[in-house]
């Protein structure tokens, strides 16, 4: 779990009180990887605190991570600070909160990215690294993983050391998310507490924080009945509930294929959980009626036919990708799941997408 979290509107002016306990040497740099939607943004980067050989490195969070980013820019750390940080700071959505962990443990880790991906395979304590999100819903924040795509697969780095030292929760950094945007991730929030609560893995621990989120999204995305402020709030407070009961049970249907989709066209996890969620009738019969209210209710529009093109061969692809997701499939479907989810059907839900 996160050991330490602050909460409030506002609290980001804290990050100076908060990191300079934890610098080494008296001097050795933190480095904050910063969502590059806010380069130019003196709201926010103006509070981020310098000092020393600080540094801030704004990355685009135009596509998912990837572990040959990931190796690219602990080398480029290592290359440019003269002594081990004392600290990355990922500032943004998932992509860069994920970016964050993944570069604090290949700092101390030997080898590349992708040797990691899989569940405890890591061998050394990470250096601190904190987390502060500008977006809400995923539960990067509070996950014990960070996804990667790799050469091989899109999977992530599991272990006890990804999860933050620290995290920020300031909903005031969520502000101008676009809504299109706010409703993707947000939604796959919603889509964690479904995939868990209607799981085999579920537990009491998992059910407790996944039926709190379930109904915190019902009153941000169906009751409307709060200020914006509130809303922001709430969704920060989802999205961790919905991290944490996940990380004591599993994903389901929707995220598999979504992995899949992921890997061959790129689609980006918000969106494509939704593209792939609205079709799940069959699984999630509740889930997905309310999730069509929602859909309805924000006049969001998803895109049609993003595989009405695609040859055998790429579904062969996607289809291996997202089979390959055994513990997802079998919280979803019990322990004979393979009889159920066969290639072809899974194509033929591919296809209707
Ligand atoms: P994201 O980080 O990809 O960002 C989505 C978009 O929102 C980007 O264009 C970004 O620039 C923009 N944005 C972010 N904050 C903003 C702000 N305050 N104002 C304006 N624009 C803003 O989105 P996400 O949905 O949070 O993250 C998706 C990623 O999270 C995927 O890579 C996925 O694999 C990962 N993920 C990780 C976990 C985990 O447990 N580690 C769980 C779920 C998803
Ligand atoms: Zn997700």
């Amino acid at each position: 779990m996160v050991p330490r979290v602050i909460f409030g509107r506002g609290s980001f002016n804290q990050l100076n009180d908060i990191l300079e306990p934890k610098r080494l040497n008296s001097k050795a740099p933190f480095i904050f990887l910063v969502d590059d939607v806010f380069k130019n943004n003196a709201w926010l980067t103006s509070r981020i605190p310098l000092a020393y050989d600080d540094k801030i490195i704004y990355i685009s969070a135009a596509e998912e991570p990837k572990t040959s980013q990931v190796d690219e820019l602990v080398e480029d750390i290592i290359l440019t600070t003269k002594e081990r940080p004392s600290g990355i700071i990922g500032i943004g959505g998932g992509t860069l909160l994920d970016l964050a962990k993944a570069v604090s443990i290949m700092l101390t880790n030997e080898g590349e990215a992708k040797d990691y991906q899989g569940w405890d395979l890591v061998k050394n304590e990470a250096i601190y690294h904190v987390g502060i999100p500008t977006i809400s819903g995923t539960g990067a924040e509070v996950s014990r993983t960070t996804v990667l795509t790799g050469p091989e697969k899109k999977l992530g780095i599991n272990s006890d050391y990804t999860p933050f030292d620290q995290v920020v929760l300031d909903s005031e950094l969520t502000k101008d998310v676009p809504k299109e945007q706010w409703f993707y991730t947000g939604m796959d929030c919603y889509i964690h507490c479904i995939e868990s609560l209607e799981g085999s893995y579920l537990n009491a621990f998992s059910q407790s924080y996944g039926e709190k989120a379930f109904d915190l999204c019902h009153e941000i995305f169906l009751d409307n009945n709060l200020s914006d402020e509130e809303s922001q709030e709430k969704l920060m407070m989802a999205s961790w509930h919905g991290g944490m009961s996940i990380a004591y049970s599993q994903v389901g249907v929707a995220h598999a294929m979504s992995y899949g989709l992921a890997y061959l066209l790129g689609t980006k996890h918000g969106i494509g959980n939704c593209i792939v969620f609205d079709h799940l009738e069959e699984f999630y019969p509740e889930g997905v009626k309310l999730f069509k209210e929602m859909k309805a209710k924000h006049n969001v529009e998803l895109p049609q036919g993003i595989c009405a093109n695609l040859s055998d061969a790429e579904f062969d692809i996607m289809i291996n990708v997202s089979l390959g997701m055994a513990p997802l499939w079998e919280n979803a479907l019990g322990k004979n799941w393979k009889s159920i989810m066969t290639p072809k059907k899974l194509k033929s839900l591919y296809q209707k997408m």
